[in-house]
C-alpha cells in the first residue's frame, strides 16, 4: 500500500507583480522616478509652476493636474 502524495504542489502562487489599473502609484509624465523612491523627492512641477494647469486653463499634462511631481533630488 503505497499512498503516493499526489502532486499538489503547485509551484509559484500568487505572486501578483502590480496590479494593473492602480490608480494611485503611477509615474506621471514629468515623474523621474516613482514617489518614495529613495533619492528623489516631490517637487513642483516646472511647467505649471505648481497649480496643476498651464497657461490656457487646461490640466498640466506633466503632473496631470497635481502640480508636482518626482525627481531626483541631491544632484551627483
Ligand atoms: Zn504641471
Amino acid at each position: 500500500m503505497s499512498t503516493s502524495t499526489s502532486g499538489g504542489n503547485a509551484a509559484g502562487t500568487g505572486t501578483r507583480t502590480g496590479a494593473p489599473g492602480a490608480g494611485e502609484d503611477h509615474l506621471k509624465p514629468g515623474d523621474e522616478a516613482m514617489a518614495g523612491t529613495p533619492g528623489t523627492g516631490e517637487d513642483l512641477c516646472p511647467d505649471c509652476s505648481g497649480s496643476g494647469k498651464k497657461k490656457d486653463g487646461a490640466e498640466c499634462p506633466t503632473c496631470e493636474g497635481t502640480g508636482r511631481i518626482t525627481q531626483g533630488i541631491g544632484g551627483g
